[in-house]
């Protein structure tokens, strides 16, 4: 049987996958991407894209297309604690432009697998690979588990995209992730709330199409505390903070529930021989941050960037491996780290009342942890970073 043959197979139609693909294929590299869902699909998150993405989306040409099938511009991120303490935190100022977006995953993926596409990376969906080493690389069998098609395929380099969920060794992190779409929600102009609770939070997102996301993280306490009964979890959410229950008294619901269990991750894994791993494969952001997206978009560019340009650079390829860890820790590290810590107060009914206040009378403190997460990744400065590394 003949073999195609591909620079690199990636495995994963998420953020950090389709970004990979698209940018490997603008470097003349021939990719296969294999994504074992239906597409387009739905996934629980909140579907907040913090503003430090819109200079990469725009440079990935697909920002145009995002706001002209509905996504939202937000301008605001409002927090408030189970006592009714509120802070807003404004993301566009009169100096700058820059704002966050607000869409479904389904819209947001299917955009950048469409950009996939135009620049010629071939799309195997409903598919699941099974590579075995070879000397050039990998033989992989590439099976649709629709129609039972197989089809052998060869590559120089594989690439793991595929979230979080499948990782070897990953455990259960003792989180609970649900999501459904609602209308009549109030007061969703440009804004998007993250509400807390004793051992949760909910966030509301405006999505295309007039409807509101409400999409909220439950640690294994509360979700037994109600028989992991997911509309009573909603109830006891809206019973324990109030502002939620102001906000959500007229809304109704569209979709049915829709929930995962957060893994969790143990260690941070990069690359070994030809592999390569990237988005939540790497690292995982606590979703109370609103990060993960970003992460796996800017990790797949790096990652592209520096995989894309090697040949020319004339580096070794264990140089690309450590240059890959090396500036993924330089950026993403501490973001990482952090989150866990922030989720974790950000779940203690105690600590969120008195942050939330202390933040209300000390707002610049606010808007520096907000930087800290949704700082823009500056092109310029990652390309110089490819420049130092070549030379
Ligand atoms: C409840 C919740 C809310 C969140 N809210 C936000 C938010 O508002 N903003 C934000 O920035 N981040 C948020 N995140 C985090 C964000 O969803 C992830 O960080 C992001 O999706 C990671 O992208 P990725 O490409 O690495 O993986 P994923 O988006 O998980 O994509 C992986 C893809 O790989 C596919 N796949 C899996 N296994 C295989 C296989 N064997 N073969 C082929 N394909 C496979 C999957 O079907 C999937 O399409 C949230 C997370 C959770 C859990």
């Amino acid at each position: 049987m003949m073999k195609t043959h591909f620079d690199a197979v990636i495995i994963g139609a998420g953020p950090a996958g389709l970004t990979a693909a698209i940018e490997l294929s603008r470097c003349s590299w021939k990719v296969l991407l294999i994504e074992k869902s239906e597409f387009p699909r739905t996934k629980v998150c909140g579907g907040f894209v913090g503003p430090e993405n819109i200079e990469l989306l725009q440079e990935m040409g697909v920002y145009d297309d995002l706001l002209l099938q509905g996504a939202e511009k937000v301008d605001r991120v409002c927090l408030s604690a189970s006592n009714g303490a509120q802070v807003r935190i404004p993301i566009a100022s009169n100096s700058s432009s820059l704002h966050g977006l607000a869409l479904s995953r389904k819209l947001f993926d299917w955009t950048l697998w469409n950009k996939c596409e135009e620049e010629g990376v071939e799309l195997k969906k409903e598919s699941v690979a099974v590579p075995t080493e070879s000397l050039e690389g990998f033989d992989i069998e590439v099976k649709n588990w629709k129609n039972n098609h197989v089809e052998q395929v060869t590559a120089r380099y594989l690439i793991y995209a595929n979230g979080a969920s499948k990782q070897k060794g990953s455990a259960a992190s003792g989180f609970f992730g649900i999501s459904a779409l609602f209308k009549n929600v109030t007061n969703m102009d440009k804004n998007v709330f993250l509400h807390f609770v004793q051992n949760g939070h909910l966030g509301i997102n405006q999505f295309e199409n007039g409807l509101t996301n409400i999409c909220y993280v439950a640690d294994k306490k509360m979700h037994q505390s109600v028989g992991g009964n997911l509309e009573k979890l909603f109830l006891k959410f809206k019973e324990e903070n109030p502002v939620i229950r102001e906000q959500l008294s007229g809304a109704i619901q569209e979709t049915p529930w829709k929930g995962m269990f957060l893994p969790k991750k143990s260690k941070h894994r990069f690359s070994e021989k030809n592999i390569f791993y990237l988005g939540d494969q790497v690292g995982l952001v606590n979703p109370v941050v609103g990060g993960g997206i970003s992460l796996a978009l800017s990790g797949g560019q790096l990652l592209a960037s520096l995989m894309g340009n090697y040949e020319a650079s004339q580096m070794p390829f264990e140089i690309v491996a450590e240059r890959y860890e090396s500036e993924w820790k330089k950026r993403f590290f501490k973001r990482v780290c952090w989150s866990k810590l922030i989720g974790n107060l950000s779940h203690q009914k105690i600590a969120a009342n008195n942050i939330l206040w202390l933040l209300n009378r000390n707002q610049h403190w606010l808007e520096k942890i907000f930087n800290f997460y949704h700082k823009p990744v500056s092109l310029k400065k990652f390309n110089e970073t490819k420049v130092e590394a070549i030379l």
